[in-house]
């Protein structure tokens, strides 16, 4: 009898142990598409390495726009940048050191007042910061992780609450094309149509 009861109980323990990895298996899903959510909001660990330079280093490097825009924090105004209004395809590279932060395919049609980006190309190519404010939750500010440039700003998306818009200062952005799609070989004019 005793020996039934200590079956029993072992039978419950091993049943309780594949109920609770069932039942992490089954949250674990939702639990990590919320981490990836709120990921692009939080302060990244970047692993890039640093780009550092003096002010008078990057007044050389950069213009008396991108100077105050990228190291001094200020802004342009809205719907003044080149690429407000831009809709070619290719890559936005950080106009001071380089690093590619935004794709055309992620251009967002929102109309901010700057370029504006659904996602940038790799988390860890921007570094988020939030600005302190005493009336409440700041302004949340994008650098880009390799110089610590100041990029632009996160804007609340109306339409798409979970998903953020990246507002980013033309000034701040140096526009690759992308390659142009390879060309169909020339053509040959067919001897059908050489006849006619
Ligand atoms: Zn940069």
């Amino acid at each position: 009898m005793q020996k039934s009861t200590n079956d029993l109980l072992l039978s419950l323990i091993v049943l309780s142990a594949i109920a609770a990895l069932l039942l992490y298996n089954f949250t674990k899903p939702f639990l990590t598409s919320k981490e990836e959510i709120s990921s692009p909001i939080t302060t990244s660990k970047v692993e890039i390495p640093k780009l550092v330079l003096s002010d008078a280093e990057w007044k050389q490097r950069l213009t008396p726009l991108q100077f105050e825009i990228m190291r001094q924090g200020k802004s342009e105004p809205a719907f003044s940048g080149k690429y407000v209004a831009f809709s070619e395809n290719g890559t936005y590279l950080c106009s001071a050191c380089a690093l590619p932060l935004f794709s055309s395919v992620d251009k967002s049609l929102e109309k901010t007042g700057w370029p504006t980006f659904t996602k940038p190309i790799d988390g860890k190519n921007i570094i988020l910061k939030k600005e302190s404010s005493f009336l409440g939750d700041g302004k949340i500010i994008v650098y880009c992780a390799l110089c610590d440039s100041h990029l632009g700003h996160i804007e609340d998306n109306a339409n798409k609450p979970r998903e953020p818009l990246f507002s980013i200062n033309s000034a701040a952005l140096n526009f690759i094309p992308a390659p142009a799609s390879p060309q169909a070989p020339s053509q040959v004019p067919s001897t059908q149509s050489i006849g006619k």
